[in-house]
């Protein structure tokens, strides 16, 4: 296969359809084959495997995961793409369904039902970094059957999602992905394997969901707007931000309380805590309400 990612033949297509890029859909394609072979292989799919690609562009990386995978279903947001996709790059594929819808409106609850039997399928996915994280989330919170997801995100975020307790870049965001799903940062990709070349530097994380929650929680929503408080305020003690952050719900007096029956001292801070010890303040909290 001549890959698409080799940067001449990703020209030649442009020129061929007069492809204008729209900045709206933050569209930079991959142009570095070994990133692609890095994703790829990061993504651990199998001959059996469902795909689901968010955002295929011309289709590069999409020939990549029809050699790998049973099917793909790919969607794709700009019309203008859909033809250069059916037509021509992905035409010699009989394993690829393209969908042009954007992602935001698209039921992949459905899909999964149709394309797989609802068994878990693979998400890969290469997007607009302002809408990558809330896709990212909105898939784990609607709990839609998934082995894992394997995005290009903005290096910095790949930091955020994989930081552990005590790191300058722990916070919401770490916790969120990690409740969900274990976080490997698979590579980090300069500007330079990109057409155009983004601002930004950019990493692929795989996030591989747990089969069972890292930790037993009574109430979700409650324990996320601890860890919102938390660290919307993250020099502050833990009791402060929390009695500021959570309004009525919680007291000092019982932030102050339930520390002290976790052996945890009144002057911790949140980024200090893990998910564990969230879960179990969230757990104790509500118990006393
Ligand atoms: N995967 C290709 C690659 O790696 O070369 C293209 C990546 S480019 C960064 C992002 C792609 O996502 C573009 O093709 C863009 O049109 C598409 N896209 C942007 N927003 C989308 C949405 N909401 N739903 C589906 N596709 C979207």
């Amino acid at each position: 296969m001549a890959s698409l990612g080799e940067p001449k033949n990703t020209i030649a297509i442009l020129n061929k359809y007069n492809f204008v890029f729209q900045k709206k859909f933050g569209q930079n394609f991959l142009i570095d084959p070994r990133v692609l072979e890095k994703i790829v292989l990061a993504a651990g799919i199998e001959k059996d495997d469902l795909v689901i690609e968010i955002g295929p562009g011309i289709g590069t990386m999409t020939q990549y995961l029809c050699e790998s995978a049973r099917h793909v279903v790919a969607v794709e947001i700009d019309r203008n793409l859909i033809s250069i996709l059916t037509g021509d790059t992905l035409k010699d594929y009989s394993n690829v369904t393209v969908i042009n819808e954007d992602i935001l409106k698209l039921d992949i609850n459905r899909i999964i039902k149709e394309q797989n039997g609802g068994r878990p399928a693979r998400v890969v996915a290469n997007l607009p970094y302002y809408i990558t994280t809330p896709i990212i989330m909105g898939l784990f919170e609607a709990h839609v059957p998934l082995l894992n997801v394997t995005v290009m995100v903005q290096k910095e975020v790949a930091n955020r999602m994989q930081a552990e307790p005590g790191s300058k870049d722990y916070g919401a965001l770490s916790l969120a992905v990690q409740y969900y799903a274990e976080p490997y940062i698979a590579a980090n990709v300069p500007q330079n394997c990109f057409m155009p070349r983004p601002n930004v530097a950019s990493a692929v994380i795989r996030l591989t969901l747990h089969k069972e929650p890292p930790v037993s929680v009574e109430d979700e929503h409650f324990m996320f707007a601890l860890i919102r408080a938390a660290f919307n305020q993250r020099r502050k003690t833990l009791v402060n931000a929390l009695a500021n952050g959570v309004g009525e719900l919680v007291s000092k007096e019982a932030v102050t309380d339930a520390l002290g029956r976790m052996g945890q001292p009144a002057t911790v801070r949140g980024e200090m805590f893990t998910l564990a010890d969230f879960a179990l303040l969230s757990n104790i909290l509500q118990e006393n309400k």
